[in-house]
């Protein structure tokens, strides 16, 4: 018998007493799930390479932890990376990092799944293996180490990470994930040796294996080659696609934790994938196709979800919540659900030019949250080269209805940084915020309180996107532009912030990578640096120094315009969107020439040759 009880031993609960938050490791929240390890055919410890209050508000590790946990053979525990100071009484008390449901170390478990969100976590995933006391390179792991995995958007490009990985997982993994614990569960109990494992599991749809895989490097430090070396790996790895998301299994009984978290609230994914073509936006193009739940089913998950956690807050969430077919029907018949429940209903990522009035008018009536639109340019210039899709109009009608109904303020996302920008588009974002100062004074009068936010992100491009060619902006040229703006945005009413350059140039480094990194992750790891997305830990001395230890470039990764022919490192992975389509966008945007909605008819992304694209054409 393995433990169905949640126990803590003595030297954990001396540890606990001495460390914030102790509620971070304990487990046992409402609706998690125990079983005994002894009686499933494989055990997966989902690790999130951050803070609990991070990672429990992720909605993929409650769908996977949910889909997993159903199967009578499998079973999923969570693991978050330890604050600073358990990490310390770990390491002190040669305490090896542990699961939150049953306290086993992760070293014992057969599977430990990274989800990978964002690249400037990977330092932490070091950290976490190494609190496991796992072998941080998957060639000095044998199968008495777990079979560590990984998956997320920075999959598309996991080339930087390659060498601590086994396998990574490319596209939907509601039913990916399951197939590939089932396989390990299989061959496991058959004795079979790690390779024979992962030579089955390279067979199964987007499923990388990196080992099966050698790049040659030209002398000018380009790609000259990537071959497979394992007749069972797929080159290049296609996404794995789930066609219809309205039958899948979805949480209804999310789990509830007992401390704060982020996103504390009822989560329903509407639908998944876009049809806008931004070209910055990588989840725009790696997602796609469309793919809706039903209204009935919406609700029906919104009510269970409401129902089972008593959580005072739900939220509808995908990538742009007002293109949901039925948008206005939906949020209304939930808001009414709603207030009979006094809970209040939050639709982050409205679009300027979808903004639905009525909506807005009826969660104004009982609970107003914050709101956030996203110009992301300046000018409708480069708002045509990024393929935004809203004029100047749509900008200041939202505006206009939104402090008509009271609305006292409103944030307002742009990006820096951007393909052919100038300072005439920095202008144009002083001249949106004042203009939207002035609409409020013609409506609230001189005296009336109104106040927005301007925050700004430094761009950094993605592979899969348009722009993945696109050479990003020194941290210089960064710093530069902050101080233009910090000038010309020094009015009353409005505030400014930004994102560190330092910490986007490193982000923009491991975004575009190639397998050479992995020494510069492994150096930087050694000199300390972990929770690198989190400003208070960063540290550009050490970034730099594991750069220069290693001998690495971060220009020719991040300022370096990549070469239209150019095999690029993630060139393995086919997100399904072709290159052409991308090359295609990319100089139309730099004509600041616009690709419309795909649902006013299709614009041949190529996904349509792999999955049925139902919103196609759907206005044409
Ligand atoms: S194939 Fe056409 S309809 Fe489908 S997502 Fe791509 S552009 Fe849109």
């Amino acid at each position: 018998m393995n433990c169905v009880k949640n126990k803590m031993d003595d030297k954990l609960i001396k540890i606990l007493n001495q460390v914030e938050k102790p509620a971070r490791y304990i487990g046992n929240e409402l609706n998690t799930v125990l079983k005994d390890i002894d009686k499933v055919d494989c055990h997966l410890v989902f690790a999130f390479p951050d803070m609990y209050e991070i990672g429990m508000s992720f909605l993929g590790l409650e769908i996977l932890y949910n889909i997993i946990n159903k199967d009578e053979n499998l079973y999923c525990e969570r693991v978050f990376a330890p604050g600073m100071d358990m990490e310390e009484k770990l390491i002190e008390e040669k305490y090896e990092l542990f699961s939150l449901e049953t306290k086993t170390p992760i070293k014992k478990a057969d599977v430990l799944g990274f989800t990978l969100q964002y690249e400037m976590t990977y330092t932490t995933i070091l950290s976490m293996l190494k609190l496991g006391n796992i072998p941080l390179l998957a060639k000095d792991r044998g199968i008495e180490y777990p079979i560590v995995i990984g998956g997320g958007p920075c999959a598309f490009n996991p080339e930087p990470i390659a060498d601590f990985f086994d396998v990574i997982l490319i596209g939907d993994g509601e039913i990916q994930l399951p197939s590939v614990l089932n396989t390990i569960g299989k061959f496991k109990k058959a004795d079979k040796t790690k390779d024979e494992i992962l030579e089955e599991l390279a067979k199964i749809d987007g499923v990388y294996v990196p080992k099966f895989y050698d790049i040659e490097y030209a002398d000018n430090g380009t790609i000259l080659d990537i071959k497979t070396n394992n007749s069972n790996a797929q080159l290049p790895v296609l996404r794995a696609f789930i066609e219809n998301i309205d039958e899948l299994e979805f949480p209804t009984k999310k789990i509830v934790p007992f401390i704060e978290v982020v996103h504390d609230r009822a989560v329903i994914e509407t639908f998944r994938g876009c049809t806008r073509g931004c070209r910055f936006c990588q989840a725009g193009m790696i997602y796609r196709p469309v793919r809706e739940r039903s209204v009935e089913t919406i609700k029906k998950l919104a009510a269970l979800q409401l129902d089972n956690s008593g959580h005072s807050e739900i939220s509808l969430l995908s990538l742009s919540t007002s293109d949901y077919s039925e948008f206005e029907n939906l949020a209304l018949d939930l808001i009414s659900d709603c207030k009979s429940r006094n809970v209040s209903l939050s639709l982050p990522s409205l679009r300027l030019d979808s903004f639905s009035f009525k909506v807005l008018e009826e969660i104004q009536g009982y609970k107003k949250s914050g709101l956030t639109f996203a110009p992301e340019a300046g000018t409708q210039r480069l708002r045509d080269v990024v393929n935004k899709g809203i004029t100047e109009s749509d900008i200041y009608d939202a505006v206009e209805q939104a402090i008509t109904l009271g609305w006292k303020k409103i944030k307002f996302y742009f990006m820096i940084g951007l393909p052919t920008e100038t300072y005439e588009d920095l202008d144009g974002i002083a001249e949106i915020a004042r203009k939207v100062m002035d609409i409020s004074k013609s409506i609230n009068g001189k005296g009336g309180k109104f106040n927005i936010t301007v925050s700004v992100a430094n761009f950094v491009p993605k592979c899969g996107t348009p722009f993945q060619w696109f050479p990003q902006n020194s941290n210089e040229e960064f710093i530069e532009k902050h101080n233009y703006l910090s000038s010309k945005l020094k009015m009353k009413g409005v505030k400014f912030n930004y994102h560190d350059s330092a910490t986007s140039i490193v982000e923009g480094v491991l975004a575009k990578g190639d397998r050479r990194l992995a020494k510069t992750i492994l150096e930087a790891h050694k000199l300390g640096c972990t929770f690198d997305g989190w400003s208070e830990h960063f540290s550009k001395e050490k970034w730099d120094e594991a750069f220069k230890n290693t001998n690495m470039s971060k220009e020719f990764y991040a300022e370096r315009e990549f070469g239209r022919n150019e095999i690029l490192p993630w060139d393995i992975i086919d997100s399904g969107v072709s290159k052409d389509f991308l090359l295609k966008e990319y100089d139309k945007a730099l004509e600041a020439s616009i690709t419309k909605d795909c649902r006013h008819g299709c614009t041949n992304c190529g996904i349509n040759k792999y999955v049925e694209c139902k919103q196609g054409g759907i206005y044409e």
